[in-house]
């Protein structure tokens, strides 16, 4: 047994976490000491890649040096002054990501879940104060097989019944409708009430579900013509991950930061980020909509201690210039491709592996077995006897989101790793 430089053994080491922890994850049995770009290093110094980045937070890749910088620097002068007072990062901040995506205002929060809530506050009172609903009728239109976080009111919207079993009673105010179903859409719009449309680009917890190509921009117009905000949650798609800056910005092929595309591009109503807003070292998130939408909101009617600290305002301009000055987009626009070509050719030779479906570098496998069963699973433990980590999500999906600093040269060693670990899996 390999002592680890903690003096533990990896045994000991996940015991330790099954001891203390509660039990509210199952990781694959691989203890973590350090990442550097694509790759991570177990206690044992074994390295792999990483074709999860924590979800898409790790964009940027691990411990980015331009990000850590940034982040060290601040963590040294001043950390937390909270809201009470200004500091000298917070309005440069807001600045920077306003202009960056194209928004009259941002409201700073810190993780995904926290960002969601606050889209949801904003939303009810912009129906209630702009568009004249009546007090407490407000209502939410959400997609089946959502992910959107998991506080209560968000899992209260959940189809997931480990996400929702006993955990109510639940707030009211929001109807599921399925995912890229126009119609579905539209009879719902027919409410009055309805005030805003909540939807993910491609759902990513659910399997990274890519909908028509149409489906956002044409929910957009149908929800700008009823006067419902459209809300979008990029927490997971945007910032480069799907090949463009924000999944919502469709085929629109600007390098840098959008330049908006018209015959391509819409914008949300109110646009959701989190993950690699911080390049995955720091939790930030960020709600962005214009004055109309954004105004509504008076001193005392929403917060966050940590919200919009200087570190996080440092961690996050750096993360978004990491992301044009290596030209992430176009990278994960053109690795994406070759994926999904080179998983093609693997699927004509191998029936483990039904189809594969994605977006730049936001992709999944569907291995040819029931949602149940345990194929997956041991294929994931196998990806990682041989170098590379990812995990199952929904049963008999595989998702794969390396970080987006990846060279071809290392994809197409992914590649032959998948290939590998696909063809000599024995049933
Ligand atoms: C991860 C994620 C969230 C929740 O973010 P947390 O930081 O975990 O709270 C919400 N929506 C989407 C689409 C996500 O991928």
């Amino acid at each position: 047994m390999t002592m680890t430089h903690s003096g533990k053994t990896a045994e000991e080491l996940m015991s330790l976490e099954d001891k203390y922890g509660a039990h509210n994850y199952h990781p694959l049995p691989v203890v973590l000491d350090r990442g550097e770009g694509v790759f991570l290093w177990d206690v044992n110094g074994k390295r792999y890649y990483d074709f999860l980045s924590a979800y898409s937070a790790v964009n940027q890749g691990h411990c980015h040096p331009r990000i850590i910088g940034a982040m060290t620097a601040q963590a040294g002068k001043l950390t937390l002054t909270s809201r009470a007072f200004y500091n000298n990062m917070l309005g440069v901040y807001e600045k920077f990501v306003t202009g960056y995506f194209g928004y009259d205002k941002v409201l700073p929060m810190n993780t995904g879940a926290e960002a969601v809530e606050t889209a949801i506050k904003i939303c009810r009172k912009w129906a209630y104060e702009k568009k004249g609903v009546a007090e407490d009728q407000a209502v939410i239109v959400v997609c089946k097989q959502n992910f959107h976080g998991r506080t209560t009111t968000i899992v209260s919207f959940s189809s997931d019944d480990d996400s929702r079993k006993n955990f109510g009673p639940f707030p009211s105010g929001f109807v599921a409708i399925p995912y890229n179903d126009l119609s579905s859409l539209e009879k719902m719009l027919e409410n009055p009430n309805v005030a805003g449309f909540l939807v993910e680009p491609i759902q990513g917890e659910a399997g990274v579900n890519v909908p028509a190509e149409d489906y956002l921009r044409q929910a957009a117009s149908m929800c700008k013509a009823k006067k419902v905000l459209f809300i979008a949650d990029e927490i997971q798609t945007g910032i480069a991950r799907t090949g463009s800056l924000l999944a919502t910005c469709g085929n629109c092929s600007c390098e840098k930061k959008c330049e908006r595309q018209p015959s391509t591009y819409f914008k949300a109503d109110m646009l959701i980020l989190g993950k690699a807003l911080a390049g995955g070292v720091y939790p930030v998130s960020a709600v962005l909509a214009d004055d109309e939408v954004m105004m509504v909101i008076k001193p005392g009617q929403h917060g966050s201690t940590f919200g919009g600290n200087p570190v996080a305002c440092a961690v996050a301009i750096e993360s978004l210039n990491v992301v044009n000055d290596e030209s992430l987009i176009k990278n994960a626009r053109e690795l994406g491709k070759v994926f999904r070509s080179e998983m093609e050719k693997l699927i004509a030779e191998s029936p483990l592996i039904k189809l594969v479906r994605g977006k730049g570098l936001l992709n999944a496998i569907v291995i040819n077995d029931t949602p149940e069963g345990k194929t997956a699973w041991n294929l994931c433990l196998k990806l990682a006897e041989n170098g590379l980590l990812a995990k199952p999500t929904h049963g008999n999906i595989i998702r794969f989101a390396p970080p987006l600093v990846m060279t071809e040269e290392q994809l197409m060693d992914c590649v032959s790793i998948i290939r590998k670990t696909v063809l000599e899996y024995k049933v």
